[in-house]
Formats: C-alpha cells, structure tokens, sequence
C-alpha cells in the first residue's frame, strides 16, 4: 500500500532536527531505519504530516567504550551491534540480542534507537536493556535527560520519552569479572519477532554462588519485565540443575502474560519458564568460563 502524503526533512544536526520537532509538535515523526515506521505508514495505521529523517546526524551513529560503560549512539544499526568487538569483549549479551532480530535486511537498516523508541512489546533488545540495567539518553529543546532502562519501557508501543525528545544514546555497562549472559528467544516463524525472548546475566563468587543475577522477558506480555522472583530466588545460592528450575518456575510471578494467534497466554507463560532455565543455565555456564 502506499501511505497518505507527508513532507520529508533531511537534517544534518540534532539541532535541526529538533528545530523541526518543535515546529510541526504532534504532526512530525522521527524516521531512523524506517523499519517499523514505513510498514506502519503503508498500512496506514500512522499518519503523518512530517517526516524527519535522522539518517543524516553523522554523529548518532557510534559504539564507542567510555569509564566502564559501551556507548551506542542511536542510529546505530542491529548489524553493528552484533559484529562490535567492543561490545562482544565487554557487553556480549547486547551483540548475542542483535544477532536474534529478524534477518539480514532488516539488522542492516533497523537501529537500536528506532527499536526501543518503538517499544514493540515483541521486540528483543528489551530484554536485553533490563538485564543490563541500561541508560537511554535523550535530548530535547528543554536540554538533555538520562532515562534508566526500568524506567523507559511504560506500555506496549509506549516510553517515557516525551514529545519533541529524540533518543540519542543508550550507555551498558561493560560485564563484571565472572560475568556470563545469554539470550534465548523463541521466535514467531514469520516475522522473526519475540514469540519469548530471555535475557539473563549471571556474576558468580569466588565459591561459585550468584552473586548478581538480572533476567528480562520480552515478548510474554504487553511490555518487557525483569523477573524480580527468579532473581531474588537464585541470588547466593549455587546454581545447580535443581535450584534454577525451582527460580524459573517463578519468572511469570504477578504477571499476566498476552495471547494472541501463535500462543495462548499459559503457552507463554510456560515458554517464558523454560526458556528462563535455559537462557540461566547457558549464563552460569559461561560465567563458568569468565576471569
Ligand atoms: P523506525 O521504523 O524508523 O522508527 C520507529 C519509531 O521510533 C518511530 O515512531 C520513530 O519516530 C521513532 N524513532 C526512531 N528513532 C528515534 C530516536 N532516535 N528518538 C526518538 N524516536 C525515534 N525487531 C525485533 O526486535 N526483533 C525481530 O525479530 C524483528 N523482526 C522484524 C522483521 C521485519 C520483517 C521487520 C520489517 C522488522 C522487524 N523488527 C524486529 C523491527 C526492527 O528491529 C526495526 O528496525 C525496529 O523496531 C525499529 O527501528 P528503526 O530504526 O527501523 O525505526
């Protein structure tokens, strides 16, 4: 289909773009990858009188290590977070989450930015941002603001970012000493997007206990959501085959998860347990392998 009429904006700075923000308020849409957006507009189920095209920021684009934190820059591609060095060295869950998101095409234009601003609640890197306790950062006409992960997903298709503000940077930080992460996902097999996806990262002791333990759902219900159960279940105790699955069993406790055509509401829950023993499990054992 082809979407209704709409002015197209191609700044060069954010300052421009912001320009253009405040000018057209609830009329104007940033596009990055358009990978979301387009579909969205040729279905008409968005309109839009004006579109700003953040293509062309050349410095939004960018992943770069700074006082113990990755810093990707929004426009950022999924293709470059899955092949960063940097972030396969010291933040491999976010690299391991990329490499899950639909195909070639779509990681080579889709960007980190456009994904979390769209906040499908289908989409991968969700999970991935609550497990790592991830910042957003933003910036707006009223100046810059620093969102915390946990804070920035609201609802299905809804942040905390407010009108007129463009996500500009998402700050992980790196892994601790001992560290392991995993991200498993069931995928729904025709679009690729999260029927259940599993976020877990696992810091082991000296003895081999927990120390830390963060797990984030995507997919299960109508946001993502860290399973503050099954962390606070596994967190001090060895991680054996037995203990995992009694802290698994807990990852749906106190949330109702969604149902659609390709998997019931109880399906899902019980996806979202298996798959949070499996992605735990992988974790440990990597952690296992970690200095
Ligand atoms: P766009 O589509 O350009 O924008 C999306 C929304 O975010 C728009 O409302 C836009 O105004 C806003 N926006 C964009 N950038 C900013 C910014 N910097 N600040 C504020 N607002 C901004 N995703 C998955 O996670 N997993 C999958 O398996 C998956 N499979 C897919 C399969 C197909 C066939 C397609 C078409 C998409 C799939 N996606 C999947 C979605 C894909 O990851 C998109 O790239 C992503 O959701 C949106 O990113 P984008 O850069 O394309 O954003």
């Amino acid at each position: 289909m082809i979407p209704a009429e709409f002015a197209y904006y191609a700044p060069t700075s954010l300052a421009e773009a912001l320009a253009l923000l405040r000018q057209y308020g609830d009329d104007a849409k940033l596009l990055a990858g358009g990978h979301s957006l387009l579909p969205a507009l040729k279905l008409r189920l968005t309109s839009v009188g004006h579109l700003i095209d953040i293509g062309r920021i050349n410095n939004l684009a960018y992943i770069r290590e700074d006082q113990g934190r990755v810093c990707l820059g929004a426009r950022t591609t999924h293709s470059e977070v899955e092949t960063s060095a940097l972030l396969q060295q010291q933040c491999p869950l976010l690299a391991e989450c990329a490499s899950h998101i639909g195909d070639v095409q779509v990681r080579n234009r889709g960007t980190i930015g456009g994904s979390l601003a769209h906040a499908d609640p289908a989409a991968d890197y969700p999970a991935a941002i609550l497990a790592l306790e991830a910042e957003i950062q933003t910036v707006s006409a009223n100046g810059k603001r620093s969102i915390k992960g946990g804070k920035f997903f609201v609802d299905m298709l809804t942040t905390a970012l407010r009108p007129g503000e463009i996500l500009t940077e998402v700050r992980v930080p790196t892994h601790a000493a001992h560290t392991g992460s995993a991200y498993l996902k069931v995928p729904q097999p025709a679009s690729g997007f999260a029927v259940v996806g599993v976020a877990a990262l696992v810091t082991l002791d000296a003895k081999g206990q927990c120390a830390t333990v963060r797990v984030g759902i995507t997919g299960a219900a109508t946001k993502a959501f860290r399973a503050g159960d099954t962390e606070s279940a596994l967190t001090g105790r060895l991680p054996d085959d037995t203990i995992l699955a009694q802290a698994a069993a807990q990852a749906t406790n106190g949330i109702e998860t969604s149902g659609d055509i390709f998997a019931s509401a109880e399906y899902r829950a019980h996806l979202t347990r298996v798959y949070t023993k499996r992605a735990l499990a992988k974790a440990v054992e990597r952690a296992k392998t970690q200095p």
